[in-house]
């Protein structure tokens, strides 16, 4: 395998356990609805939900802001036709990863101007030492050093979602193709 565990599958399981139990403990009796950022939350929407024993709702929002390995000099294009109804509903707003930050904070306002009666965040992965955009996610899974991962959702090149855990890519695999040998 050209990645490297970062993250195995049991402490993800662990972790993501503890979260869903915290969103259920401060949502309960709320009309809460957690908005998933596609594609890269995927896989830890349908793990955390199951970790929410109150009632809520689930919603999806396309947001893309980079290409391959780079996270730099592209803008945030928000696909408007998945969009929920989130009016007078409490959303928590669902991703991957907060890598400069652009992405979570736009879909803030996003939501917000939709009429939510509130916004918070949760993230599985904080990358450290490269936020741009001041915010501070309300539920955060694991903080992680300043490399290129995947796994658990997250892609290269639309390659890797399918990993159980989280994961970096070796030397000299970033900038091949993925299937390269
Ligand atoms: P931000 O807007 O915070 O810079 O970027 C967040 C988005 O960039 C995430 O939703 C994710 O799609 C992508 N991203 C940032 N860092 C990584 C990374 O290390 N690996 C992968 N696969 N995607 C990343
Ligand atoms: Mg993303």
């Amino acid at each position: 395998m050209p990645v490297e565990v970062l993250i195995p599958e049991d402490a993800l399981r662990a972790r993501i356990h503890e979260l869903g139990a915290e969103v259920a403990r401060e949502y309960a009796g709320k009309p809460l609805t957690i908005v998933a950022v596609l594609t890269g939350s995927l896989i830890v929407l349908a793990d955390l939900i199951r970790s929410i024993d109150v009632p809520h709702r689930i919603g999806l929002v396309h947001a893309s802001s980079y290409r391959g390995a780079t996270t730099t000099g592209s803008t945030l294009v928000i696909n408007e036709a998945l969009a929920p109804d989130v009016a007078d509903r409490d959303v928590l707003l669902l991703d991957d990863i907060l890598d400069t930050g652009r992405t979570l904070a736009a879909l803030v306002d996003h939501i917000a101007v939709r009429g939510a009666r509130s916004v918070r965040t949760a993230v599985l992965l904080r990358k450290l030492g490269r936020q741009i955009v001041p915010l501070e996610p309300d539920y955060c899974g694991f903080t992680i050093p300043d490399a290129f991962v995947v796994g658990y959702g997250l892609d290269y090149d639309d390659d890797y979602r399918h990993l159980p855990y989280v994961g970096v890519l070796k030397e000299g695999m970033i900038g091949r193709p993925p299937r390269d040998p």
